[in-house]
């Protein structure tokens, strides 16, 4: 049956904590990575040595790795430029069409996809419209205007929802 739900498979503090082992035991061959706060911040163009870093053990364990971003070309074009992956810009994500062309692209079903963010409405929705896994992580800090902080009051049920789901029973 296909997952409606907001509340996240997986939640992480930062992207660069989610290893491949993890990914390769919930049966994952590729990742469809949301740049904005979630690799770098909004201000930053190119790609720090830690996303870099991270990014080459994804591949090197034999991941596919792509990026989705609903930002512009010339922002997905720049910090791709040393990454050189599978890229989709202006991804209009929920909707789930850069999952399906990473599926495309990589050979992969899109239950063996992993697409990982930092927002709720964007990219965990996207992960229930492609039937992916849904992995959220903390969002880079950066000064957020009076839009994002609506949508994060609008996010914290679907957060608490996970806590409660993922503690440990006394
Ligand atoms: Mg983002």
């Amino acid at each position: 049956m296909k997952n409606h739900s907001f509340v996240p498979d997986i939640m992480f503090d930062r992207a660069f904590d989610i290893t491949p082992d993890l990914l390769i035991s919930k049966g994952i061959r590729a990742v469809v990575l949301d740049i904005d706060n979630t690799l770098v911040t909004y201000g930053v163009a190119e790609p720090t040595e830690e996303v870099l870093a991270w990014i080459g053990t994804l591949k090197e364990a034999g991941l596919g790795v792509a990026i989705a971003s609903n930002n512009h070309a010339p922002r997905v074009e720049l910090f791709n430029s040393k990454i050189g992956v599978f890229a989709t810009c202006e991804s209009k994500k929920p909707s789930a069409r850069s999952v399906k062309a990473a599926c495309g692209h990589f050979g992969v079903k899109p239950e063996e996809v992993a697409v990982i963010g930092d927002q709720i409405f964007t990219d965990v929705w996207c992960a229930r419209n492609a039937g992916s896994l849904a992995i959220l992580v903390k969002p880079i800090p950066y000064p957020e205007n009076l839009f994002f902080k609506c949508k994060r009051v609008l996010e914290k049920p679907f957060i608490r929802a996970y806590r409660k789901k993922h503690t440990p029973k006394k």
